[in-house]
């Protein structure tokens, strides 16, 4: 761990005795590294896409979600590391706050990672990630099979900032190829079967309480 607290960026944008997302504990992890995709409904609609790398959640926000078709380019800009709990995260962020709004998890899992160097060696994900290139295959209920990760634009110190873009690796029968990202305001979460407008309703509900 090269940072003294890997989460430091994620706390200090939140209150929580406000907000009912995950502080994140030290120490979690073990097993496959997972994934999940998170819809927010927040100032902007958009899908939040996150990979475990050792302690925390890498995250991108993807406006338009991953497609499960290798001709589209997904624009995803990197946000904060997370906790890794925060794959079980669904619920209202209170308006005002950080990320204020709805969020639903959409599809979760585990994942492979598939890069490797020009002598066919495998390379550390995070190492892969660092240098902007990242290969992985996604084994989701809903999302499956291989996805690439690029770097296109800043990285360096000082740099713009960051966009990466998240393609569908390799094309697959119909049968493999996992489903494509749906309309946000349809999509049903993997663990509850709540719409975002659902989730918001009974959050408001219990904010009445
Ligand atoms: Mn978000």
């Amino acid at each position: 761990m090269t940072d003294k607290d890997p989460l430091r960026r994620y706390r200090g944008k939140r209150d929580f005795d406000l907000t009912r997302e995950p502080r994140g504990r030290p120490g979690a992890g073990g097993g496959d590294p997972r994934f999940v995709v998170q819809i927010h409904d927040a100032s902007t609609m958009h899908f939040d896409f996150r990979l475990q790398v050792g302690e925390v959640l890498k995250s991108w926000s993807v406006p338009k979600g991953p497609s499960a078709d290798p001709r589209d380019k997904r624009l995803a800009v990197p946000t904060e590391d997370h906790p890794l709990e925060y794959e079980n995260f669904e619920g209202v962020i209170p308006e005002g706050e950080y990320g204020g709004g709805t969020v639903i998890v959409w599809d979760h899992g585990t994942y492979r990672p598939l890069s490797h160097d020009r002598r066919g060696r495998p390379v550390p994900f995070d190492e892969a990630l660092e240098r902007g290139h990242a290969t992985f295959c996604l084994d989701g209920l809903k999302l499956r099979g291989e996805y690439a990760l690029t770097r296109f634009r800043g990285g360096k110190e000082g740099g713009e900032r960051e966009a990466w873009l998240l393609v569908k690796a390799k094309a697959e029968s119909a049968r493999t190829a996992g489903r494509a990202a749906p309309d946000p305001r349809r999509a049903r979460s993997v663990r509850s079967g709540r719409t975002l407008h659902q989730v918001a309703a009974e959050g408001r509900g219990a904010e009445e309480r």
